[in-house]
């Protein structure tokens, strides 16, 4: 772990961190005590003093030592990544590492110009003008489907914002964090950041309710983010919550239909489904469907995965047995309904590792339980509607308000839809992209944290008022 500037292991419990793809052991890390949480905060505390007093321009340089040395050693990372996740090593290096170096690339840039309304006599004779300062001393914690990518989004705001960080990644994926740690002491001043280890119920349970921690940040379950929420409730602590998705997907009846099953079989089933934007809830037209269901089927039945040579696999396996299971459980629920079809998938995969078959389950009703709830695996639901007032009503009725998408060649018709779907974002003809210029968040129980974008810069500052009387 990283505490200040030293470099030290957990003495608590060990977490065995698995190869998703065989099961086998890659190491056995134990966990931070309390009073190794307690020396990380301080650190903290400490280095706010100066950090926070540096100049934009000052931060912006950080950031971009650090954005070089992750691309500099981006096939490092990558591996280490591709190790820890069991994410096809071609996901890792291509797609995942340019984002992130861009990440810290952004976040150097944007804390450099950031905007607010001008300064001026709003009274007569006093100057009012706006500050935006950091908040603290910022706990963070993240999940186990993008574990370096989660740490960009998180730590390149919060620190270019003039905040300390004590960062906790999943206890599943702490890998690169760990390697990232070493890269963050060699460049950073000492106790900007630090990095500690172990499980949500004990580590990351003392740093949301620590008395000296001002901010949590938390990408997680939903049921996580309460428990955040209950926390900071005790001492009014300032929340940044990411938690879960379940994205729909309104394909209408005149929607290109190769470039939907082009983008669904990449967007629903990228990252083996572990994605909270993950195109996984679709509803198709009464006259597109059934050439959408069988079209769709023989496009995710020949998805890669488990192949010897790694640059073959388009998916991995999931993360964990637990997490396997549960999603066999959800496939298996939902085929014992009369209604319900599984064209294509349905199984555990493989001898070794935690795989799970590419499944489309179609007939899928609004009521069902594979429509309603999160499955976070390699599984996509399609639904059928004839009202399109019934797509956007069904679309809108879920607990989550992450990420959503439209498919038709009518721009009318995509942007009156876009324009009443309750969701943090919403495509048009594609799903799943993003660019650090613009916000990832949601509504409703998706939470309602900033990550990327100015929005994120924001979140991670507060809004301060001096006024002069002249
Ligand atoms: P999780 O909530 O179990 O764990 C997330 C993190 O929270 C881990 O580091 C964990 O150790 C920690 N944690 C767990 N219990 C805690 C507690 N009581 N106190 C403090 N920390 C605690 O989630 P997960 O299974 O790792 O990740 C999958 C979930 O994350 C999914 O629901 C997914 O949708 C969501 N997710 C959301 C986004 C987003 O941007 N909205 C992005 C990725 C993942």
């Amino acid at each position: 772990m990283l505490i200040g500037a030293r470099f030290e292991r957990g003495t608590e419990t060990e977490e065995r961190v698995l190869n998703p793809r065989t099961g086998d052991l890659i190491e056995a890390i134990p966990e931070a005590s309390e009073s190794q949480i307690d020396m990380a905060v301080a650190a903290a505390e400490t280095a706010f003093r100066t950090w926070s007093r540096t100049t934009p321009g000052e931060r912006s340089a950080y950031l971009l030592r650090i954005a070089q040395a992750i691309e500099d050693d981006a096939e490092g990372f990558a591996a280490l990544e591709a190790l820890n996740c069991g994410k096809p090593i071609n996901a890792a290096l291509n797609d995942e590492i340019p984002a992130i170096v861009d990440c810290w690339r952004f976040f150097a840039g944007a804390v450099r110009s950031m905007p607010a309304q001008v300064a001026g006599e709003y009274l007569a004779g006093h100057t009012s003008m706006l500050r935006r300062d950091p908040i603290g001393i910022v706990a963070q914690i993240a999940p186990w489907n993008y574990p370096l990518m989660m740490m960009a989004w998180k730590l390149a705001p919060a620190i270019a914002g003039g905040n300390t960080v004590v960062f906790k990644p999943s206890e599943q994926t702490p890998l690169t964090a760990l390697k990232l740690a070493k890269v963050l002491a060699d460049i950073l001043p000492e106790g900007v950041v630090n990095v500690v280890l172990g499980r949500g119920e004990s580590v990351g349970n003392a740093l949301i309710n620590h008395p000296k921690v001002n901010m949590i940040s938390i990408t997680g379950d939903v049921a996580t983010g309460k428990k955040v929420l209950q926390a900071a409730a005790r001492s009014v602590k300032r929340t940044h919550l990411e938690l879960g998705g379940k994205a729909p997907v309104i394909v209408y009846d005149d929607a290109d239909l190769e470039a939907v099953i082009e983008g669904l079989k990449s967007f629903g089933y990228y990252n083996a489904g572990q994605d909270c934007t993950a195109a996984c809830r679709i509803y198709a037209g009464p006259k597109i469907h059934d050439n959408l269901v069988a079209d769709l089927s023989s496009a995710v039945a020949s998805i890669r995965y488990n192949q010897q040579d790694d640059t073959q696999n388009e998916i991995g396996p999931l993360i964990s047995k637990r997490q396997r299971d549960r999603v066999a459980s959800f496939v298996e629920r939902a085929s014992e309904l009369p209604h319900m079809q599984i064209t294509t998938g349905g199984h555990v995969a493989g001898d070794k590792g935690y795989y799970y078959e590419p499944t489309l389950v179609a007939g899928a009703l609004q009521a069902d339980e594979i429509v309603r709830r999160e499955v976070f695996g390699p599984v996509v639901s399609v639904t059928r509607f004839t009202d399109p007032e019934d797509a956007i009503a069904w679309a809108n009725d879920s607990d989550y308000g992450l990420a959503s998408s439209v498919w038709t060649k009518d721009v009318s018709r995509a942007m009156q839809t876009a324009a009443r779907l309750q969701y943090g974002c919403t495509w048009v003809n594609t799903h799943f992209m993003l660019v650090n210029e613009m916000p990832h968040g949601g509504l409703k129980q998706s939470g309602y944290g900033k990550d990327m974008s100015m929005y994120a810069l924001e979140d991670y500052t507060a809004v301060r008022h001096v006024m002069i009387a002249h």
